[in-house]
C-alpha cells in the first residue's frame, strides 16, 4: 500500500464514524495532493468536507419559477464587485460572518495575488422577503476589458445586473462598456453607487452621470457601502422587486445551459449550468447536444459558493453537474444538456470569443510536450475564451499558437498554467491578426481564399504574392479628468489614433473615443495611460474591423542569428524607431555574458539596427578563493536558477520574459 493509500484508507475509516458524513475515496485523495504542500489548506479542506456532507438537505422543488432571481454584478475593475458579494453572501448566511471575508469569491491563486477577478463565480443565497423565501442566483464577474467574455456569458444565465459606480472615482470605461453588454442583452440594470464610506465619496455627482450616460433616473440608484455593509440590505430587495423571475417552464422537457465548465483531476468535467426547462436528478441519463454522447449524472446541486450537492434541479435554477465527462471536449461551455428520450432543440450557445492577441506557446523541452498539451487544454476548458492551434517552429519544436482576448489575459494564462498545472512554458513576443489579400492564384488556390489571417510573424506573406495587407482596428473609449485631456490626447496621436467623439460626462470629466490600430494598443498604451494620469483615467475598446496598412516583417537578431521569438511584424512608419527601440531595450535586459553580443534589427538582409552588448571582465566566482566554498556554492546554485528562467539562443541566454518585455515602449 502506497503511503497516499494508506493515508486515505485510515481517513475514510475515521470519517465513516461521523454520522451522515459520505467523504469520498476521490476527495480525499485530493485533500492528500494538497496537504503535500500546504497542511493548513489540507485541515481546512477537510472540516470543510465534513461540514459539506453534513449540510442540510436542500429542497429545491419549493422555488417555483417566481421565486427566484439570477443577477450577476458588473462594473468597473476595483468599484467593489466581489467585496459586495461577501457581504451578500454574509447576509444570506452562505458564509460565516468574519472579519476574513475578503474576496472570497476570488479563488484561485492568482485572483488572490493580484488582487483582480479573472473567472466569474456563482453563488446561490436564500434569502427571506416579505415573507416569502427566495433562491438568488449571484454571479460575481471579473471588470477588466480583457476578462469581457466572462462578463457576456454570464450575463446570458442572468436576467438582471447589479452595475456598481464607484462614488469616488465615477463612471469609467469598462462601466460604460459593460453597461452596454446589459442593455443590449435587455436585462434589468440596478445602479448601485458604493464606498460612499470614503472621504472623497461624491455620491450625487455619479448619480447625475448615471442620469446624463444612461439615461437611469437618479431615484434609482442605491448607495452603499459594500465594506461596511451599508444599505445592502436594499441591495437585496430590490433584486428581488426590480428584477423579473427567469422565463423556464418546469413541465417541459429538461433542456440547460453549460455556461462554464471546470476540469477536476479526479471527478473529470464539472459543468455549471443554467436549466432552462424541467428537471434533472441525481441518475438521470442526459445527452450533450454537441457530441450527442450519453451520461448519467452522478453529481448535482448549488454552488453556495462551494458545492452543495441536492437530490434536484429545476428550470430556472443556477446550479453544478458531474456526469462523469472525462475528456475536456465533453460538455463544452455553450454546450445543451437534454434528457436522453426527450431530445430538444439546442441553445444557441455562445459566439466564440474573437482573440485579440497571438502569442506561441512552447515546452521549455520537448519531452514536457504531452503534458503540456493537456494541461492547456484542461485549462482552456476553463477559459474557453483562449484559441489553440497547433504550431512549430524550427529552434523551438512542436507548440501552439494561442489566441487571448489581451496582454493581461495572456499573462494570467500563462500564471495559471504554472500555477494550477505546474507546467513552465516559452511565450513568444505576441502579435495581432492581421489579413493579407493574395494576389498569386497559386497561393489564392493553396489556401482556399483571396483573403487570409496571419497570426504567426513567422507566416507573414512576401510583398510579391500581396496585393494589400490589412490591419485589426478597434474604437478606444478613455475616460478621464479633464486636466489630462492635452496629454491624453498626443499619447493617442502617437499611437496612430484618430479621435471619434468627445463628451463630457460631467463638469469635469471627458469621454473621447478613438479610432486605433489594435497593434498600438494592445501591449502598453493602457499602463501609459494611467500613469501620465496619476491612475486617473480608464480606457475600453471593442472591435471595429479592418483597414489597409503598409506592414513590414522585421526580424531580431543576436550575434547573427535570427530570434524567431522576436520576429515582429511592424507599420513601415514605425519600422526603424520600432527596430532601434527594441535593439536598446535587449541591450538592457540581456545580461552580459562571457562575450560580445551584437543585437540587430533587420528587414529582409538589411540592418536598421544595432546594439552591442559587452563582454563580462572577470568571472565573478574567479574571486572566491579556496576558503569560501560556501558562497562559491551559493553563487553557483544562484546561476543554475538563473539559467532556467533563460533561453538560450545560439550560445547566448536570453531570459524568459525578455520577449515580452521588449515590446513595451516608454513614449510620453
Ligand atoms: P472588484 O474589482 O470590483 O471586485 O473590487 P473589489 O471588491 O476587489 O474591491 C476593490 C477594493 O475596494 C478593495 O480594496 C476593497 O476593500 C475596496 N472596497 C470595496 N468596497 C468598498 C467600500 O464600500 N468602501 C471602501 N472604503 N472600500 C471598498
Ligand atoms: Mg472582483
Amino acid at each position: 500500500m502506497s503511503a497516499s493509500e494508506r493515508f486515505v484508507t485510515v481517513c475514510l475509516q475515521g470519517l465513516r464514524k461521523i454520522p451522515n458524513c459520505s467523504v469520498s475515496y476521490s476527495m480525499l485523495r485530493r485533500c492528500w495532493m494538497e496537504r503535500l504542500t500546504d497542511l493548513p489548506n489540507f485541515k481546512y479542506q477537510i472540516s470543510n468536507l465534513c461540514t459539506q456532507s453534513n449540510k442540510e438537505v436542500i429542497d429545491l422543488s419549493k422555488f417555483s419559477v417566481d421565486r427566484i432571481r439570477n443577477f450577476c454584478i458588473i462594473a468597473h475593475i476595483d468599484h467593489g464587485k466581489s467585496t459586495l458579494a461577501d457581504r451578500l453572501l454574509e447576509m444570506t448566511g452562505a458564509i460565516a460572518k468574519t472579519e476574513k471575508n475578503k474576496q472570497v469569491l476570488d479563488k484561485l491563486q492568482v485572483e488572490r495575488e493580484r488582487g483582480i477577478t479573472v473567472k466569474a463565480q456563482t453563488a446561490s443565497l436564500f434569502y427571506t422577503h416579505q415573507g416569502q423565501s427566495y433562491l438568488l442566483n449571484l454571479i460575481d464577474t471579473p471588470g477588466h476589458v480583457d476578462f469581457s467574455y466572462e462578463v457576456s456569458r454570464s450575463i446570458s444565465a442572468c436576467q438582471g445586473v447589479l452595475l456598481i459606480v464607484d462614488a469616488n472615482q465615477g463612471i469609467q470605461a469598462q462601466t460604460v462598456a459593460n453597461f452596454y453588454l446589459a442593455f443590449e442583452a435587455q436585462l434589468t440594470i440596478i445602479p448601485v453607487i458604493n464606498k460612499i464610506d470614503l472621504k472623497n465619496a461624491d455620491p450625487e455627482r455619479v448619480e447625475s452621470q448615471i442620469e446624463k450616460v444612461f439615461d437611469i433616473p437618479r431615484e434609482d440608484c442605491i448607495q452603499i457601502s459594500a465594506k461596511l455593509g451599508t444599505n445592502v440590505e436594499k441591495v437585496l430587495q430590490a433584486v428581488v422587486e426590480r428584477i423579473p423571475p427567469p422565463v423556464a417552464i418546469v413541465h417541459d422537457p429538461f433542456k440547460a445551459l453549460v455556461f462554464d465548465s471546470n476540469f477536476d483531476h479526479y471527478r473529470g468535467v464539472v459543468a455549471n449550468i443554467a436549466v432552462f426547462a424541467g428537471r434533472v436528478k441525481k441518475g438521470d441519463k442526459i445527452m450533450s447536444a454537441h457530441l450527442g454522447k450519453a451520461y448519467e449524472v452522478n453529481e448535482l446541486g448549488l454552488l453556495r459558493p462551494e458545492e452543495h450537492p441536492t437530490q434536484k434541479l429545476f428550470a430556472g435554477q443556477v446550479g453544478y453537474l458531474i456526469a462523469g465527462m472525462k475528456d475536456v471536449k465533453e460538455a463544452q461551455i455553450g454546450d445543451t444538456l437534454y434528457h436522453q428520450d426527450q431530445p430538444v432543440e439546442a441553445l444557441p450557445g455562445f459566439k466564440p470569443a474573437r482573440a485579440m492577441v497571438f502569442a506561441g506557446m512552447y515546452p521549455v523541452d520537448q519531452s514536457e510536450y504531452p503534458g503540456l498539451r493537456s494541461a492547456i487544454e484542461r485549462l482552456t476548458l476553463n477559459d474557453s475564451s483562449v484559441t489553440m492551434q497547433k504550431d512549430s517552429s524550427l529552434a523551438l519544436g512542436a507548440g501552439w499558437r494561442l489566441g487571448f482576448l489581451g496582454l493581461l489575459h495572456m499573462e494570467v494564462f500563462n500564471q495559471r498554467l504554472e500555477q494550477e498545472y505546474n507546467a513552465s512554458v516559452i511565450v513568444t513576443a505576441p502579435t495581432v491578426p492581421y489579413k493579407a489579400v493574395l494576389s498569386s492564384a497559386k497561393l489564392i488556390k493553396e489556401h482556399g481564399s483571396e483573403e487570409i489571417e496571419v497570426v504567426n510573424p513567422a507566416q507573414f506573406p512576401d510583398r510579391s504574392v500581396v496585393s494589400e495587407y490589412l490591419e485589426p482596428m478597434v474604437i478606444g473609449t478613455i475616460l478621464a479628468p479633464d486636466t489630462y485631456t492635452g496629454k491624453i490626447m498626443s499619447l493617442c496621436l502617437n499611437r496612430r489614433g484618430i479621435q471619434d467623439n468627445m463628451v463630457y460626462v460631467d463638469e469635469h470629466r471627458v469621454m473621447m473615443k478613438y479610432l486605433f490600430p489594435l497593434n498600438e494598443i494592445v501591449v502598453d498604451f493602457y499602463d501609459l495611460l494611467k500613469s501620465l494620469s496619476s491612475g486617473y483615467a480608464s480606457f475600453d475598446y471593442e472591435n471595429a474591423g479592418y483597414q489597409p496598412a503598409d506592414l513590414i516583417k522585421m526580424d531580431i537578431l543576436l550575434n547573427g542569428r535570427p530570434v524567431e521569438e522576436l520576429t515582429l511584424i511592424v507599420h513601415r512608419a514605425r519600422a526603424y524607431s520600432t527596430g532601434k527601440a527594441i535593439c536598446e531595450r535587449l541591450k538592457d535586459s540581456i545580461p552580459r555574458q562571457m562575450f560580445e553580443i551584437a543585437v540587430q534589427a533587420a528587414i529582409g538582409s538589411k540592418i536598421i539596427a544595432r546594439e552591442t552588448i559587452k563582454a563580462y571582465r572577470k568571472n565573478v566566482l574567479a574571486k572566491c578563493y579556496g576558503g569560501d566554498i560556501t558562497r562559491k556554492m551559493k553563487l553557483l546554485k544562484k546561476q543554475a536558477e538563473g539559467k532556467k528562467k533563460m533561453r538560450r539562443i545560439g550560445n547566448v541566454d536570453v531570459p524568459k520574459d525578455v520577449f515580452i518585455n521588449v515590446l513595451k515602449r516608454k513614449d510620453k
